[in-house]
């Protein structure tokens, strides 16, 4: 049988999302795996309400950090459980602080099955999918573990790192025959603590051995969307933004 797996952007935005036309409107950022016919969700964002209309056949959530651009949306996803009327609960996948936290804002998480797991550790789904959680500099508030995944889905890596502030020596010995990298790609020529800048960040990524490199996360500092890409080939063949 031949398999299909596609990555869905459902958002490639920051925190409130950016107001803008096409491609330059852009929500807060999120992701369906999907693998076959099943779907996996990276981060119940605020917009949710729209991104659940992409969403077919959920098997699980993996989720990112405890703020709420990557958990806004829980409550919103109780209620699409309800109306789709399904049995079992949702397998949500995450550190164990920021199941604290997703507890601590909603009340209706009956519908959850929260499973804690710690860096490193995989979670293997079926005999072909496996993700493993990487701990990443992010939060400049303490208390906000941060996690990017490394998908390996039929002998395929691809890399989730939406929130980033740092590229540690964890992520960089990752970066070795990665097929894809999605990179937190928020801040333009303009540097803060919790999230990368991509000028500098880029070049130096570039000689590393990965295929193909997609920014998300894209904030207000960055150009328009063919300014944007335009800019991004120049400095490196093989990224654009998602
Ligand atoms: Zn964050």
């Amino acid at each position: 049988m031949e398999h299909r797996v596609s990555v869905i952007f459902l958002g490639t935005g920051p925190a409130n999302g950016i107001q803008g036309t096409k491609r330059d409107r852009r929500r807060e950022s999120s992701i369906i795996l999907r693998v076959d016919k099943c779907d996996y969700l990276f981060d119940v964002t605020n917009d949710f309400g729209w991104q659940k209309n992409f969403l077919r056949n959920l098997k699980g959530v993996f989720i990112t950090h405890g703020h709420n651009d990557a958990i806004g949306g829980i409550g919103g996803l109780s209620i699409w459980h309800k109306d789709q009327r399904l049995k079992n609960p949702i397998p949500l996948y995450t550190h164990p602080r920021t199941i604290f936290h997703i507890k601590k804002a909603f009340s209706d998480v009956n519908y959850l099955e929260f499973k804690r797991i710690i860096p490193n550790q995989a979670v293997e789904i079926g005999r072909c999918l496996e993700i493993i959680p990487i701990s990443v500099p992010h939060s400049i508030q303490p208390g906000f573990p941060t996690y990017a995944f490394l998908i390996t889905i039929f002998k395929k890596t691809i890399l989730y790192a939406s929130d980033v502030g740092e590229i540690n020596d964890d992520l960089r010995e990752l970066f070795d025959d990665l097929n894809i990298l999605i990179l937190d790609g928020a801040m333009w020529k303009k540097r803060i603590k919790s999230h990368l800048e991509i000028t500098k960040t880029l070049p130096k990524i570039c000689q590393e051995k990965i295929k193909r490199i997609y920014f998300t996360q894209i904030g207000k500092t960055v150009p328009h969307y063919k300014t944007f890409k335009k800019e991004v080939e120049q400095i490196c063949r093989k990224a654009e933004p998602a």
